[in-house]
């Protein structure tokens, strides 16, 4: 029997469980139905992407601490930010914000090539490390400045942020495709809108999918590194 996530023993934690409890509960439950999204969700081990004291915690419906002051993002968040990308399986990801890797990894099992830009080195070479170690081997994470994106690896069909933006990026919108969609955090430092950008031949289609609430972006399209309290303290959903 499964109390949250644990086994009746007390002994380990039952991860496989709990992960299919998150995907029914908290993912399926709340109007993702896309099935390959849910097996995504239901294949990658979150509890390997947080640190240890955090395990337990791991398939719970909230963001937790993943060290350098960010967050690794709610599970439905995560799910609703890639199944808002559309992924076919051919597609060519860029992710910003990687973080512990997590986001990245559910990618990669939707698609054919994710690159990740990190701001924090050591959260770089973590992240990199993990997901080979995983077997995430359609990963590329690189340091840098996303919000500069990457243009070494565009055009990219799907761009996905996962830190919140104070507008959208311009470096973003040059290195979609055509067809290509971004969705990003914009928005306050208190509250942002999750948008979905399409890039066509004749512009771009904007569409606001739900107010939700990010760790800052940072860098050169993003906030000032000095932040406001509020914006530091505030968690990534
Ligand atoms: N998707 C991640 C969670 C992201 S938390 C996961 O699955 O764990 C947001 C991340 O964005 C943090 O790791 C933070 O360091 C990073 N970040 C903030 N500004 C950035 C920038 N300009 N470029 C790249 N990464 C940035």
């Amino acid at each position: 029997m499964i109390l949250g996530g644990v086994s009746s023993s007390g002994a380990l934690p039952d991860f496989a469980a709990a992960r299919h409890h998150m995907v029914a509960r908290q993912i399926r439950a709340r109007g993702i139905s896309s099935p390959r999204v849910l097996d995504a969700m239901a294949a990658v081990p979150r509890h390997e992407f947080v640190p240890a004291a955090e395990q337990a915690s791991a398939y719970s419906d909230e963001a937790l601490p993943i060290g350098g002051g960010q967050t690794i993002s709610q599970p439905f968040m995560v799910a609703a930010m890639t199944d808002a990308l559309q992924l076919s399986g051919t597609e060519r990801v860029l992710e910003i914000g990687g973080g512990c890797g997590y986001q990245a990894a559910v990618l990669s099992l939707l698609t054919q090539d994710v690159v990740v830009v990190e701001l924090q080195p050591a959260l770089a070479s973590a992240s990199r490390e993990r997901l080979a170690r995983l077997g995430y081997t359609n990963v590329r994470v690189e340091e840098g400045d996303g919000s500069l994106g990457w243009p070494a690896g565009a055009p990219y069909d799907a761009i996905l942020v996962s830190a919140a933006a104070p507008a959208i990026p311009p470096p973003l919108i040059e290195q979609l495709s055509d067809n290509g969609r971004l969705v990003i955090p914009v928005g306050g430092s208190d509250q942002q809108n999750l948008l979905r950008i399409v890039k066509r031949a004749g512009g771009l289609a904007q569409e606001s999918l739900c107010a939700c609430r990010f760790v800052p972006l940072l860098g050169r399209h993003g906030w000032p590194a000095s932040v406001p309290d509020a914006v530091q303290g505030s968690s990534a959903q």
